[in-house]
């Protein structure tokens, strides 16, 4: 495999490439030191909303790669970029404290009470209660713009499964009997499109390398980027053949695939 050359911004899921639960996945890691010395532009993602981005800069330089909140895009503050451009408003949050703050550095006015907002943003919230839901619905059923900031069913803790953002976003789906108006998040392409633009490269020089099909092998194809599946997460050989998503490339880990991209 020496066909990667052409790349020159890497843009990399971090649940599963660069760590799993609490377990640093070293042999990707190291290979990102590596394509960092060679100066490729490294920009990593995540759909989880929960912490802020200057949080997974911390957590990212802890493990000795370059890292700070204008490298990082999670779904939190791919939202508040979204309410940035569509107009900013009074925002009705079920989420953590992440992406609260993540609106909040937009000048997002984030309402607890109120009689009417502009948006209900949902994401992850582990401290979600009836109370926040019926809110939630209230605000959206007086006409409130919906979004989601992913629709992910699970995410993966330690060596089991959570329910993901995506069961709070179905539990309104279902009372509302419609889906969000906007997903922030993967597989969405808005994140591509603020990365195309803000660094000012084409998407055939960016590769997508994540471990996720539905998310970030499925941004690749929606977005026409080519992509990187290393199965060190959460999708093994068995569920890539079974699979409709095709990655442009498929690795054991990124180590591997160090030497093809020169
Ligand atoms: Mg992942």
């Amino acid at each position: 495999m020496t066909v990667l050359k052409k790349y020159r911004l890497l843009l990399v899921d971090l649940d599963g490439v660069l760590w799993r639960g609490t377990e640093v996945l070293e042999d990707n890691v190291s290979a990102l030191k590596e394509f960092e010395k060679r100066g490729y532009r490294i920009v990593y993602m995540s759909n989880n909303s929960s912490k802020s981005r200057r949080e997974y800069a911390r957590r990212i330089r802890n493990l000795g790669l370059n890292a700070s909140r204008d490298n990082v895009y999670n779904s939190g503050y791919l939202t508040a970029l979204y309410i940035v451009e569509r107009g900013i408003g009074d925002t009705f949050v079920i989420g953590e404290n992440g992406l609260i703050e993540e609106l909040i550095l937009q000048n997002i006015p984030v309402i607890v009470d109120k009689d009417y907002v502009d948006y209900v943003v949902v994401g992850l919230d582990r401290y979600l209660t009836y109370d926040k839901l019926s809110k939630a619905l209230q605000y959206l059923l007086k006409g409130a713009y919906f979004i989601a900031t992913n629709t992910d069913h699970v995410y993966p803790v330690g060596d089991h499964l959570e329910p993901g953002a995506g069961v709070i976003v179905s539990a309104l789906s279902t009372a509302l009997k419609r889906e969000p108006d906007f997903i922030a998040g993967k597989p969405n392409t808005w994140i591509v499109d603020v990365v195309l633009r803000k660094y000012g490269v084409s998407r055939d020089e960016v590769l997508i390398i994540g471990d996720g099909l539905e998310t970030d092998i499925a941004l690749g194809s929606r977005a026409s980027v080519d992509t990187l599946l290393v199965l060190t997460g959460i999708t093994d050989s068995r569920c890539l053949e079974k699979s409709s998503y095709k990655p442009t490339y498929v690795s054991k880990n990124l180590l591997e695939v160090v030497d093809d991209i020169l």
